[in-house]
């Protein structure tokens, strides 16, 4: 495994990261259950991927015990990150409110410190901009948890430049967690060079496109759960036709390497400027071997130039 220093912080960061969401289970999906959620955890302890990312919400709290109590027994190894900024009602599961006040981000990690058994969180981020508190009082909020010992490191999660300008002005944040993929390069034009001017690393989330670029689905694949929903990502219509086409292309590439699509996916997003780590998202020990091996080799010039042309193809 390689590791990589992030942002300005001084966390050694393995180059994939653990994306704890789909282990934690929600209204909207089912997980392969518990014990292979841990399997997996510890496989990739095994494997020498020191950075899980979790939140709250990933099945409102499950997502955070799961990690606390799995990996307690390697709590001197592995990093910890997990976010405030979105809350939900006991009573509607499925109702989020973004909320990063003073008081709420106060409540939150109280909640998270017990969840993942923990006395500090390494990377507390904020994991949407909330429209309507003042960026400075959320930042404000994150600076007295640090002075407390409460967290190490502060970091922000689908924020643009401005966003992050604001947040600059009261004090430092060492990451920024966008969505990038070969499917999904928005922040390619502004994000990431203001990234590296202000060394904030950046945590790739979803560089498979949820599954898409794993290349196990065709043409004709009907998604009943909730990727039918239109939450994140394109499973339907014509731009999942495209973008199934131009994963078919990819293959071609990948066989000639001797890889899988999901490795070459995950290889590309970590070899993209300013990105620290890819956050993979997996649910059993067989997608953490086979994802794994995404780290540790480099695309070539031509391989890089073929997945450019398949995937600027709008
Ligand atoms: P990916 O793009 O890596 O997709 C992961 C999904 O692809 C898995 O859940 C699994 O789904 C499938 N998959 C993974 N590996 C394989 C494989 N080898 N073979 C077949 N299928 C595979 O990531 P996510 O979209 O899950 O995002 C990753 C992480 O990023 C999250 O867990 C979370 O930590 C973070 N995130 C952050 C967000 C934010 O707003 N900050 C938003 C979204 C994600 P299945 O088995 O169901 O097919």
């Amino acid at each position: 495994m390689e590791y990589r220093k992030l942002g300005s912080s001084d966390l050694e960061i393995s180059v994939l990261g653990f994306g704890a969401w789909g282990i934690g289970g929600s209204p909207f999906w089912t997980t392969e259950g518990d014990r292979a959620s841990e399997k997996a955890l510890l496989k990739a302890v095994d494997l020498g991927i020191n950075f899980f990312d979790t939140a709250p919400v990933y099945g409102f709290g499950h997502s955070e015990s799961l990690i606390g109590k799995t990996l307690k027994p390697h709590r001197d190894k592995v990093l910890y990150a997990t976010k405030c900024g979105l809350r939900w009602e006991k009573e509607s599961l499925g109702s989020i409110r973004k909320v990063a006040t003073r008081q709420s981000i106060e409540e939150e990690i109280e909640l998270s410190l017990k969840r993942l058994q923990t006395d500090v969180i390494d990377l507390y981020q904020v994991h949407w901009p909330d429209g309507e508190t003042p960026q400075a009082e959320t930042m404000q909020t994150l600076l007295r948890l640090q002075e407390q010992g409460k967290i190490r490191h502060i970091g922000v999660s689908n924020y643009s430049v401005p966003q992050m300008q604001e947040c600059l002005e009261v004090g430092p944040i060492v990451s920024l967690q966008p969505e990038y993929s070969l499917l999904q390069r928005s922040i390619e034009k502004k994000i990431v060079p203001f990234c590296q001017e202000k060394e904030i690393g950046v945590v790739a989330y979803s560089p498979l496109a949820s599954g898409v670029l794993t290349g196990k689905y065709g043409r004709d694949t009907k998604f009943t759960d909730w990727r039918s929903k239109g939450i994140i990502g394109e499973f339907t219509g014509e731009a999942f036709q495209r973008n199934v086409e131009k994963v078919e292309r990819m293959k071609a590439v990948a066989d000639e390497l001797d890889k899988t699509c999901a490795q070459v996916a995950v290889n590309w997003v970590t070899h993209q400027p300013a990105v620290a780590t890819a956050l993979i998202g997996v649910k059993n020990e067989k997608q953490m071997e086979e994802n794994v091996k995404a780290a540790g080799w480099k695309l070539n010039d031509e391989a890089m130039g073929r997945l450019d042309s398949i995937f600027s193809v709008k």
